[in-house]
């Protein structure tokens, strides 16, 4: 088993997740996972960061698929006995003209951002090595669509005692809710990507509860974050950030020193904590 300091960025192969690599690559003292849902686009991620000097891993990761999230916590925990840097960078969003149905943007949206990523969490989370990070990429919408929530659900997403449970009852219930078209009636804000990233802000809350709860000596620090609005197939050409600087927070939080006791459950953009 390797001693070695081991990452893992989801969705590595283009965008956000891409930057992300490249920079732990530089800074981070350990073996990179890249990964991505499709083989051909990981590698040739690889290759591209491969010719500017660079050595990331890589390993296969569809966050929709349980079998594959399981084919890389069984690898993690036979080569390296665990994981030191989790980042949770996939996602999607439809586009603001996609005339996709509501419902089915609604189920497709949360399905990935919110249900992936928390299987992700469920299988790899035991797996943190003691002063490991979590980075969970959010978005400042999960802000806004919070505000755009009712009273009732806001008070329910701002809860210091909601479980994950509970969390996910609620991300069901708003894909159930679409479905019958009642969504706006029972509180909701009127975007499947918001809603999803409400889920992401909050899971990320309820775990680092769970670990001060349960894992307390062994320092693990997990934040949700925004990257800013960056230019990638997802944001389009018009957004203020480069990939790069849209790595600058999540690798900021990957990288916090190991004698740093916070940023813990926290919302972060722009390295600073926000309010939620
Ligand atoms: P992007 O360029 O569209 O990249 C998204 C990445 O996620 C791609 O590598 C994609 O893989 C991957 N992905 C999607 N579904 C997946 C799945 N089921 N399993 C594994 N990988 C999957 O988007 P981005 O802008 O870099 O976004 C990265 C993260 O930042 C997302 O969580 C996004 O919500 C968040 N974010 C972005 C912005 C922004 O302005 N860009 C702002 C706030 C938050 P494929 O190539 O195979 O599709």
């Amino acid at each position: 088993m390797s001693n070695v300091p081991v990452a893992v960025v989801t969705g590595a192969n283009k965008g956000i997740g891409f930057a992300i690599v490249k920079a732990l690559c530089k800074q981070f003292p350990g073996d990179v996972y890249l990964t991505a849902r499709d083989p051909g686009r990981g590698q040739e991620a690889v290759a591209k960061l491969q010719k500017e000097g660079l050595h990331p891993l890589f390993h296969q990761l569809d966050i929709d698929d349980l079998q594959s999230i399981r084919a890389l916590r069984d690898f993690l925990k036979e080569k390296y006995g665990g994981l030191n840097v989790l980042v949770n960078n996939a996602g999607i969003a439809f586009k603001v003209h996609d005339t996709t149905p509501f419902a089915v943007q609604a189920e497709v949206t949360l399905k990935t951002n919110f249900f992936g990523t928390r299987n992700v969490c469920t299988e790899l989370l035991p797996l943190m090595k003691s002063y490991g990070k979590v980075v969970n990429v959010s978005s400042m919408v999960s802000s806004s669509a919070l505000g755009g929530c009712s009273q009732e659900l806001q008070q329910k997403f701002r809860s210091d005692t909601i479980t994950e449970d509970e969390l996910v009852g609620l991300m069901t219930k708003f894909v159930e809710d679409t479905k019958k078209s009642v969504h706006e009636k029972e509180g909701w804000p009127n975007t499947a990507y918001g809603v999803s990233k409400i889920g992401v802000t909050v899971l990320s809350r309820i775990q680092a509860r769970m670990l001060n709860e349960k894992r307390k000596g062994d320092h693990i620090l997990l934040n949700a974050c925004c990257p800013g609005w960056v230019r990638t197939d997802m944001a389009g050409p018009q957004a203020t950030k480069s990939p790069d600087e849209g790595a600058e927070t999540p690798v900021y939080l990957a990288l916090l020193p190991s004698d740093a006791d916070g940023p813990h459950g926290q919302f972060v953009s722009n390295k600073t904590v926000r309010p939620w």
